[in-house]
């Protein structure tokens, strides 16, 4: 079956989104066109508006529509406390735990292997963060895999000279898995759970 050329345009554009192989982005396109126009307009319409009007939070690195994300200006949070997560997705995770600090988001992993050294994810930025702050406690909640424990060491170490207590996420967080797939009640005895790092 062959389709004009801007149906062929958006059939391939919708395939941009991950998992999104040609059927179902060609299955995608054919409802918006045929069954639900409004809401494929609201669709491009909000899509237009995140892409130019979201960026990253200031403090926490985090996405955010303004330069201080809502979190990180609510003056009712433990300014004591840094929980440092992978992902915007991991804070949402943390979040429903009830853990009421503030976040540091790293842009994934240290991974050599793929070009993914300290600059590329972040640290200096957290490293500026937490000297801006009056932080006692960092929890590192980086994922429970290879890379996510090296980027936990390579953090810890980091802040040895600063005398800050250094924590990481207790046993319970399955190996090799990610933060945002563990059950809230998992994350949660994780995180009370949680140990000083041994260097
Ligand atoms: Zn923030």
């Amino acid at each position: 079956m062959s389709f004009s050329p801007l149906v062929n345009e958006l059939i391939e554009t919708l395939r941009v989104l991950p998992g999104v192989g040609r059927k179902s982005a060609q299955r995608m396109a054919l409802y918006l066109l045929e069954r639900n126009r409004v809401g494929g307009n609201r669709l491009s319409d909000v899509l237009a508006r995140a892409m130019s009007g979201i960026g990253y939070c200031r403090d926490c690195r985090s996405l955010s529509e303004t330069e201080v994300c809502p979190l990180c200006r609510d003056l009712r949070r433990d300014d004591t406390m840094l929980c440092v997560v992978g992902s915007p997705a991991d804070v949402h995770a943390v979040e429903q735990t009830g853990f009421k600090g503030l976040y540091f988001v790293l842009k994934g992993n240290l991974s050599p292997l793929d070009g993914l050294g300290p600059e590329a994810i972040g640290i200096p930025d957290l490293w500026a963060r937490i000297l801006r702050g009056s932080f006692t406690e960092i929890i590192i909640a980086t994922s429970p895999t290879v890379e996510g424990d090296a980027t936990a060491h390579y953090i810890a170490q980091m802040l040895v000279p600063k005398g800050i207590t250094i924590t990481r996420l207790a046993n319970g967080v399955p190996l090799g898995g990610e933060l945002d797939a563990i059950d809230g009640g998992t994350l949660a005895h994780a995180l009370n759970g949680r140990k000083p790092m041994s260097l």
